[in-house]
């Protein structure tokens, strides 16, 4: 393999419902470990996949035109600003492809989200780390936007951003993060990653999309993965100007979305309501899960996105077996260099309960 391959730590997900109770023995387990939608997808989503049904015969409209013209029009930008990814880490990937290689140098932040080293190495890129904000402060382990600027070297061609981040759900202020991406040399592409953009305070974080025209190196990601439910179909996309669009474009694989992808992200664009139903859902999830955490004893840190970030303040690998011993699945973090932390997916009102109780009748036998 080449070297950045070789350098690659693995992606690891959730653990699969089916692979605990095979593993545990365990049945009648939930979830909270991948920022799912506990409301599942939009119903107009699930009708738009049925009437599909009978025309999967049939490649894929390879540019995604009804799609992207639907986006275009949410977006207020014309349809060339757009690259439709499978799921946003595919768009991700292009970017690593289109902008990256050996000898050049990608900036992000410690505590950010796996999928960027990983594209970086992939390409033979460099990556350089930015140590997160300390853990006392008012915004801990969040992206430190002046030591990112200040990170910034000859060799780098690409920042990475994502507001809220994953795996910390701290955020960035809108008017601050776009004087950063302003403020950037221009050979250097900035990515605003906004997977959990539909869940925060457009007013506080803004909406980078609005800021393409004034930024020509501006990238922003969005996902149907998270607040629109269909994170098994694998749908996202790239908003830039159309130069950017067209290189991403080109690197893209032919078909890169299925039909069914396409049609029930169109579908679940259009259905406003079932948004405002998902946001306030997990509004009142987070709220019930910060009360019940602070109850136990657990400090957590702010979220703007569809999780929890929670402090054992001890190593958290034998909660985090306990939890799948009692059939509930959350996001262990070691692996970003958080061992004292999980991370818990905002649930259903049961499945936050669940959670809650199973941690009740842990933490004192710990
Ligand atoms: N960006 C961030 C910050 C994420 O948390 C995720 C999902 N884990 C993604 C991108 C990618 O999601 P998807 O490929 O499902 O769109």
């Amino acid at each position: 393999a080449v070297p950045g391959v070789r350098g690659l730590r693995p992606y690891t997900p959730g653990k699969p419902i089916a692979e605990l109770e095979r593993e545990y023995g365990v049945s009648d387990s939930i979830k909270l470990a991948s920022n799912e939608n506990p409301l599942g997808a939009s119903p107009r989503a699930l009708e738009a996949i049925r009437g599909e049904l009978d025309e999967v015969w049939l490649y894929p409209d390879a540019n995604g035109f009804e799609l992207k013209r639907a986006l275009a029009e949410r977006h207020g930008l014309s349809p060339d600003c757009i690259t439709l990814g499978n799921g946003s880490n595919d768009v991700l990937v292009f970017l690593a492809q289109a902008f990256l290689q050996p000898g050049l140098e990608a900036v992000f932040s410690q505590y950010c989200f796996a999928v960027y080293p990983i594209a970086c190495r992939m390409v033979g890129a460099s990556e350089r780390v930015v140590p997160a904000l300390p853990s006392a402060g008012p915004m801990p382990l969040g992206h430190d936007l002046r030591a990112l600027y200040q990170a910034i070297g000859p060799e780098t061609r690409m920042v990475f951003v994502a507001n809220p981040n994953n795996p910390t759900g701290t955020w960035l202020d809108g008017r601050r993060l776009k004087d950063f991406a302003a403020s950037l040399p221009p050979q250097v592409i900035c990515v605003i990653d906004e997977a959990y953009a539909e869940y925060a305070d457009s007013d506080v974080l803004g909406d980078a999309s609005t800021w393409l025209e004034e930024l020509p190196n501006l990238v922003v990601t969005r996902t149907f993965s998270k607040a629109y439910g269909l994170a098994g179909l694998r749908v996202g996309y790239a908003l830039s100007n159309p130069g950017v669009a067209d290189l991403l474009n080109r690197v893209r694989p032919p078909f890169n979305v299925n039909s069914l992808a396409l049609a029930a992200a169109r579908a679940a664009l259009e259905d406003v309501e079932f948004i405002e139903r998902s946001r306030a859902a997990n509004a009142g999830g987070m709220e019930q899960l910060r009360e019940g955490l602070a109850a136990l004893g657990l400090e957590v840190l702010p979220s703007a996105a569809n999780f929890l970030l929670v402090d054992f303040g001890r190593d958290a690998a034998p909660v985090n077996e306990a939890l799948m011993r009692a059939g509930v699945i959350v996001r262990p973090v070691a692996n970003y260099g958080l061992p004292n932390h999980l991370r818990i997916t905002i649930g259903s009102a049961r499945q936050n309960e669940r959670l809650l109780s199973a941690l009740a009748e842990i933490l004192p036998a710990q």
